[in-house]
């Protein structure tokens, strides 16, 4: 699922639920997780999995993910300064979201290396089996659905 609903979703819970922030982090983590599973839209959909692996971005997925992520920085300015909500719980929360993102694709422009790592190959396997990105073309409808349906559902819980 694409960052900014994993984020969002992570600190909507976390923040209703007054997590401690070890909670936020944990959270966000399995979450992640649990999202995957459903039908969705991320960078993958912009992202040929023989380009992720042979470790190449295209420019429609740099893009994406530029775009992706400055939305992600808004979103947790706004919850800190005009939501109030505890800056520490937002920072863990959304860490846990993004860290299997970040890990498997190597903390995208940074350490795109990371990729070929063994273990992050491993976890790589493990994260890709909770979804499968060929068949997001076919479900493009229901993937810009549940995706909005999650942001949604967040944001309820935020302005609630
Ligand atoms: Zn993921």
């Amino acid at each position: 699922m694409i960052l900014f609903a994993h984020v969002a979703f992570a600190d909507a819970v976390s923040s209703a639920g007054n997590f401690s922030w070890p909670m936020a982090f944990l959270f966000g983590l399995i979450s992640h997780h649990f999202l995957d599973l459903i039908p969705h839209l991320d960078a993958g959909c912009v992202w040929p999995v023989k380009d992720r692996d042979g470790g190449k971005m295209p420019k429609a997925t740099v893009i994406f993910i530029a775009v992706e992520a400055l939305l992600t920085l808004g979103f947790l300015i706004w919850c800190a300064f005009f939501l109030k909500i505890n800056w520490a719980i937002l920072f863990w929360a959304s860490f846990g979201a993004a860290l299997p993102d970040l890990i498997v694709t190597g903390f995208p422009f940074f350490i795109p290396k990371m990729r070929t790592w063994p273990w992050v190959k491993k976890y790589g396997k493990f994260h890709y089996s909770f979804f499968d990105h060929l068949s997001i073309p076919t479900n493009w409808i229901f993937g810009i659905f549940s995706t909005i349906l999650i942001i949604g559902v967040s944001f309820w819980l935020l302005l609630k």
